[in-house]
């Protein structure tokens, strides 16, 4: 049954949403909460030490995350990316891992984590069934990592979790930088040269307006075209294909044969018309855009008995409507009045 819904889904006549898209990638927030304040996702003057994140029973437990996953196969969906807040601060994380791998059509589990704790976790994610990781790094100058953090620092616990986590083989792993002019701009070349030829995959990303509190401004974004071209002055760059359809992040190799870069351009270039993602919060709150301003609770449903046909329904008709396309119109998005988006932190990059 699964496997006759989830070849329908990929078929010519199956589920794609209003502008003819798939439902490929999940996304699981599986804690609200963080080790770290990035001023750009959860600055902390909202999230201080008083700020109420969810209790233990609020959030989705493993049973529950495992159920809507296999339900959401049915629907499409072959890879699966654990994020938060700081995915490595949910407790055993690596037996929902090891439920999330056996799940019959997922092809593909990775982790998103600021790197932290990794070092710490690296060989049992892996032993658990964990594929790959994409560690966030803004800048390798302690002091603006500091800043980047939110006061936090860590920058040699991310570095040393990038290193084990290569160790055991949670590769090809990816570092991810979110670029902000005047606050890490000019320590991009720097993140370049220190991972290039090992294997590590740098990707910049446009800094984005998420959620309501990060104070965005567009002319705080560095666009991707600009990195390229000081990229490119010091190490030529060729354009590489994408490696599968949908994929966000536009990649180039060094002429060198060093390995290669990406870069993601959500508010110069946007990407909607491949989106084949839905974020599912820590609460259990299934969004299909990163700046969807509400989604369809779950959880209770989930705690009161429904049946996975009457989810699975539920699903099919909120994925059938979807027509998110925010970056393609963020001008007029961000000037309507009064809507309010779903902050990072709850429902991962
Ligand atoms: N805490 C983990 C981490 O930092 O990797 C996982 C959650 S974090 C919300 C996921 C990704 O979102 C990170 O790579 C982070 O840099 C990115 N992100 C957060 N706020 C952003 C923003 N305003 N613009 C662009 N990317 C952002
Ligand atoms: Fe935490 Fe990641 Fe957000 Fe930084 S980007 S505050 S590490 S959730
Ligand atoms: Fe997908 Fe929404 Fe981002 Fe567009 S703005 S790429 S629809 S998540």
């Amino acid at each position: 049954m699964a496997v006759h819904d989830a070849l329908t889904a990929h078929g010519p006549g199956g589920l794609r949403d209003q502008r003819g898209r798939m439902l490929r990638d999940l996304r699981i927030s599986v804690m609200d909460r963080c080790n770290f304040r990035c001023p750009y996702c959860m600055p902390r003057e909202t999230f201080h030490d008083t700020y109420r994140f969810l209790g233990t029973h609020e959030r989705l437990s493993f049973d529950e995350i495992v159920r809507l996953a296999r339900i959401l196969v049915r629907l499409g969906v072959r890879k699966l990316r654990l994020t938060g807040g700081e995915p490595l601060l949910r407790p055993n994380l690596t037996d929902l891992i090891g439920d999330l791998t056996a799940i019959d059509g997922i092809e593909d589990v990775a982790l998103t984590t600021n790197g932290t704790l990794l070092a710490k976790h690296a060989f049992e994610l892996r032993a658990a069934g964990l594929q790959r990781v994409t560690v966030s790094l803004d800048s390798l100058d302690p002091q603006v990592f500091m800043r980047m953090s939110g006061g936090f620092g860590g920058l040699e616990e991310a570095l040393n979790g990038i290193e084990q986590a290569r160790r055991a083989g949670l590769g090809p792993i990816k570092v991810n930088a979110v670029v902000q002019r005047g606050m890490n701009d000019h320590t991009v070349l720097e993140l370049v040269e220190r991972f290039r030829g090992t294997g590590v995959i740098v990707r910049f990303i446009e800094y984005m307006d998420v959620g309501n509190r990060n104070h965005w401004r567009r002319d705080l974004v560095v666009p991707s075209r600009e990195l390229l071209e000081r990229i490119g002055a010091r190490w030529p760059l060729e354009p590489l294909q994408p490696a599968y359809r949908g994929e966000v992040a536009e990649r180039y190799a060094f002429a060198d044969g060093s390995g290669e870069l990406g870069f993601i351009s959500s508010v110069t270039q946007p990407f909607c018309g491949n989106c084949t993602r839905a974020r599912l919060s820590s609460d259990g709150v299934l969004y299909t855009c990163l700046f969807a301003t509400h989604g369809m609770a779950l959880r209770d449903r989930l705690r009161s008995g429904a049946s996975d046909e009457e989810l699975l329904d539920a699903l099919r008709v909120l994925w059938r409507a979807r027509a998110d396309n925010y970056s393609e119109q963020r001008q007029a998005a961000r000037a309507e009045e009064g809507t309010r988006k779903v902050e990072m932190f709850y429902i991962g990059g």
